[in-house]
């Protein structure tokens, strides 16, 4: 099944954490919410989803 990855965009505060640690860039920061710009890149690594403090991402 392919990756998908859900933003709970009214928890975010656009901390740019996931943008930072993700190390594929599969996000960029756009009016202060993450946006995925390369999901085909992402490994599921679980990073984004485990260190964004709001609980804002859920990668599947
Ligand atoms: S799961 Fe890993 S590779 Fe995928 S978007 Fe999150 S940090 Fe990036
Ligand atoms: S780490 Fe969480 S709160 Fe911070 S920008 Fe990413 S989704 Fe938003």
């Amino acid at each position: 099944m392919p990756v998908q990855i859900l933003l709970e965009a009214s928890w975010c505060k656009g901390c740019a954490i996931c943008v930072d640690l993700c190390a594929k860039n599969v996000f960029v920061m756009k009016n202060n919410l993450p946006v995925i710009v390369n999901l085909p890149a992402c490994t599921r690594c679980m990073l984004c989803e485990m260190r964004c403090p709001d609980f804002a991402l859920t990668v599947i």
